[in-house]
């Protein structure tokens, strides 16, 4: 999480420049109605919380409700696509996570340019993801999960909300750093997956602490370890997969605001203001505290860092998603 925040530094001063520049102009008569909030997976899981929170806080600020839909399909691509054809009016945004940087690669008929068919407004938060069995699953830790996981294979049922999803990238290098292949459960977001998890359904999960860290602390589920480089002060004795023999296993949820191309920048101005400050709202910084997530730096909240972070994430997993080889036409 750190290293996120010392990259993204260098477009920190760029970006702040895009920001003022759109702030000066008049923003009088925007929002007059409700704006849409797509959120690309289903109702109760991770983005979808972190999605609510922000819409809460910036209701108030905006004077206009924003509403949180829930667009599932394709691993957040549905979503996306709708979005990159909404009215660039303002009133229609996607929150989506690093599923935005590895459709290009997934996806060999992708509807739709991410670095050509959106606005951009922010950056917002930085989660860490666990990896979860069932209490009825036999492996109690790490060590037993990975010697069960290579003598089972594809006994084991493992869930991910569709191509694109975190919890379907988190499996495949899980399943290519242990060389063995789990039977994959696709969810229309890992709200529902997390669901079976507890309902002893499904076997593994592995997903944001913005829906895990409550099931975690309430002993609801078996923590095996955390995707992060270094451990998580919030729970010290969960191993990261690369200390447990996964090496160099890392994944980080970032999080951004798209709206799509050609939205007027007073209204870009004006929804980043919003999110702002909700970024600075007590109950929300609070609560995605207490969901073990990390807002971005306030000189990231801009949409200059958003664009450069996402063309920098699809460079990075590009070649990782093509030696792991996963495509969809
Ligand atoms: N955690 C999900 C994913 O795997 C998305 C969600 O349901 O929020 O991408």
């Amino acid at each position: 999480m750190q290293i996120a925040k010392t990259v993204r530094g260098l477009v920190a001063a760029l970006g702040l420049a895009t920001t003022v520049l759109a702030t000066s102009a008049s923003a009088q008569t925007y929002p007059s109605k409700p704006i849409s909030l797509i959120v690309p997976f289903a109702a109760g899981g991770p983005t979808d919380v972190l999605a609510r929170t922000l819409a809460a806080s910036m209701t108030k600020n905006l004077g206009q409700t924003v509403v949180v839909e829930n667009r599932v399909g394709a691993g957040g691509t549905v979503a996306a696509g709708a979005v990159s054809k909404a009215a660039p009016d303002g009133y229609t945004f996607l929150i989506h996570h690093n599923g935005m940087a590895t459709a290009p690669t997934l996806y060999r008929k992708l509807p739709y340019n991410v670095e050509k068919d959106f606005s951009y407004v922010s950056l917002i938060a930085d989660v860490p993801m666990t990896l979860l069995g069932s209490k009825n699953f036999p492996p109690n830790n790490m060590g037993e999960f990975i010697a069960y996981a290579k003598k089972e294979g594809d006994k084991i049922n493992l869930a991910n909300a569709g191509l694109g999803a975190v919890s379907q990238l988190c499996g495949t290098l899980l399943q290519q750093s242990l060389g063995t292949k789990f039977t994959a459960i696709p969810y229309s977001g890992t709200g529902p997956a997390m669901t079976a998890l507890l309902g002893g359904q499904l076997d593994v999960l592995c997903d944001q602490t913005t829906q895990t860290l409550p099931q975690i602390k309430a002993d609801k589920v078996k923590l095996y370890g955390v995707t992060t480089k270094d451990r998580l002060s919030y729970l010290p004795d969960a191993p990261t997969l690369n200390e447990s023999g996964l090496k160099g296993f890392e994944i980080v949820v970032w999080h951004g605001i798209y709206g799509p191309k050609g939205v007027p920048p007073e209204a870009i101005a004006r929804f980043n203001e919003a999110l702002k400050a909700a970024l600075k709202d007590p109950a929300v910084i609070q609560k995605i505290n207490d969901l073990g997530a990390v807002i971005v730096p306030e000189s990231q909240q801009n949409p200059a860092a958003l664009q450069a972070w996402l063309s920098s994430e699809i460079n990075k997993w590009a070649p990782l998603l093509k030696a792991a080889g996963q495509y969809a036409d």
